[in-house]
Parts: structure tokens; sequence; C-alpha cells
């Protein structure tokens, strides 16, 4: 396993700093949901976002991110925890659109340029956190910089990138986002913007091989720099048999018996991982004589 994500500190905590390569878990989307290269860009830069927002979280709460634009992808909707687990999917996996410039695949034009960014924290058992910006490009960086900026008050760069490969694969894929602290000095900002104005892009960069630390070198070039924590990154969902059977159980007796007169047997798959589970016409009747048997 090869992605992961490092957070840290630089010039004593003005500036907070993630760094993630994210090339297998955004590959291994691809192959749950078949997505086509736009989808594949799309998709790959939320969920490379999303992995390293999650680790702000505590414990076992859940960030899920909602990206809601007029284009041809329909929704992308993923979510991650703290320790770097993330899932997610769109709408429309075949979206495929001309490339702007070689290299360059058109999220935005796929996302749209209107619409909504959400990204809402499910904090155990306190009240859920929400907060939503009009998305600014559909590109996914400056929307989730403009949901920063508005949301939670905190000026910062992002920058995301999924590279796909001439047969369709991710090669590479990775992001980095920067944040100021309060009382930031002058300076700081000045020799952050003026390092990432000098940066390829971050697709590019892991491309070559850089790791998470040698993009935050790059990022806080001439910063004093600490790393406070390493986490590997990797895609996975907690959907289970069990689980669709309790959805099962929740549509109640009699739309149950329909479904198993009209169907014989019934397939849930899950949105987020693409996994199937099946039931049979047997498995349907004995969720049925369970169900009668509580009433
Ligand atoms: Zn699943």
């Amino acid at each position: 396993m090869s992605d992961y994500c490092i957070r840290g500190t630089a010039n004593d905590g003005q500036v907070r700093l993630w760094a993630a390569v994210t090339t297998e878990l955004c590959e291994e989307a691809r192959q749950r949901h078949d997505t086509y290269p736009t989808a594949t860009a799309a998709l790959g830069r939320v969920l490379t976002a999303g992995a390293m927002m999650g680790l702000n979280l505590k414990g076992q709460d859940i960030l899920t991110i909602r990206v809601n634009g007029d284009g041809p992808l329909g929704s992308i909707v993923v979510t991650a925890n703290a320790m770097g687990v993330v899932r997610g999917y769109v709408d429309n996996p075949h979206t495929q659109l001309p490339a702007k410039s070689p290299g360059k695949l058109d999220v935005g034009g796929a996302v749209g340029k209107n619409g909504l960014l959400h990204i809402s924290k499910d904090l155990g058992l306190k009240e859920a956190y929400t907060g939503s910006v009009p998305l600014v490009n559909g590109e996914i960086g400056e929307d989730l910089t403009r949901y920063f900026a508005e949301s939670e008050q905190t000026p910062s760069a992002i920058a995301l990138g999924v590279l796909v490969d001439t047969d369709n694969r991710v090669r590479a894929a990775g992001g980095f986002m920067v944040q100021l602290m309060p009382g930031a000095s002058e300076e700081s900002a000045i020799q952050l913007e003026e390092n990432i104005n000098r940066l390829p892009q971050v697709s590019r960069m892991v491309d070559e091989g850089l790791t998470p630390e040698d993009i935050a070198e790059q990022v806080l070039a001439g910063m004093d720099f600490q790393i406070l924590e390493t986490t590997p990154l990797y895609f996975h969902c907690p959907c289970s048999r069990e689980r669709s059977q309790w959805i099962l159980k929740g549509m109640g007796q009699e739309e149950l018996s329909s479904l198993l007169a009209e169907q014989g047997s019934a397939e849930l798959v899950c949105s987020f991982c693409g996994n199937k589970h099946n039931f049979t016409a047997e498995d349907l009747a004995k969720i049925i004589d369970e169900l009668s048997c509580e009433a």
C-alpha cells in the first residue's frame, strides 16, 4: 500500500499542511465503478480531498462531501474518516468529455459550474454539522477553497490531481491542502503563495515519484516544517450482506412478499463500492418469515 497522507505544521503553527498520494485508492474506485477518464479524474479529486479532510475528524466521526453540479456527471459523493478510510461514487461513471488541452481533463465541464458543494460531518451522537457553498468552477480544488473561506473562515489553498493513463488506468493521483491559521504573518502568506505558484501540477509531481513528504517540502520551501502524523489511506466500504438484509427487512412484510412474487429474488448493489448482495427466493422467504414472527 503506497497511498498515505502526512499532516504537519510550519512556522510555529502559522501554517497547517496535508499532503497525500492517492493513486491506488483512485484506481480502485475506477475499477469498482468502471469510470471513464473524466469521471475518474472528478471522483479521484473528491476522494483525495476527502481523504485529507477526514483526518481532521475524531474517533468514529464521518465526513461526507457532496458535489451537486448541473453537468453530465450528476452528483459525486465521498465519505471519509479519521482512519484514512475513504469511499465514493459518481452518478454517471461513463461521463467522458473532450480534454481541455492534452493531459487536462475537463472536470469542471463534467461537474458543471452551477450547483452546490455540501460538506457534512456526522459527529457521533452530536448533531451533524453541515455547510454548503455555490460551486466556483466545478474543478473541485477552488470549490473547496471557497468552502473553507466562507464556511470555516479559513484561508486555504488546495491542489488536487489525477493523471489518467492512455489505458484509462489511474497513473498518478494526489494533492495537498495548506491553511493559514489566525495570526499568521504576512511573510508566511507571501512565501506560501510564491511557493505554490512555482509548483507544477500535483499529479505530475506524484507521477515523477514525489512522496507526500517531498510535496510538503516544495509547498513549504523556506519554512520550518514539522510532520505531526502519517496515515495510510485506502478505499473501503463497510457495507455487508447483513446490512443489505437490514435494508430488505426495513421494506416490511408486505412489500417483500410482492417483491418475492414479482421478481423471485433480489440483488442489492451498494452505490458506494459496487458490491452486490444477492438474495434467493429462499432467503427472501426466510426474511419474511422472521418479520411475521416479530410482528
Ligand atoms: Zn459498499
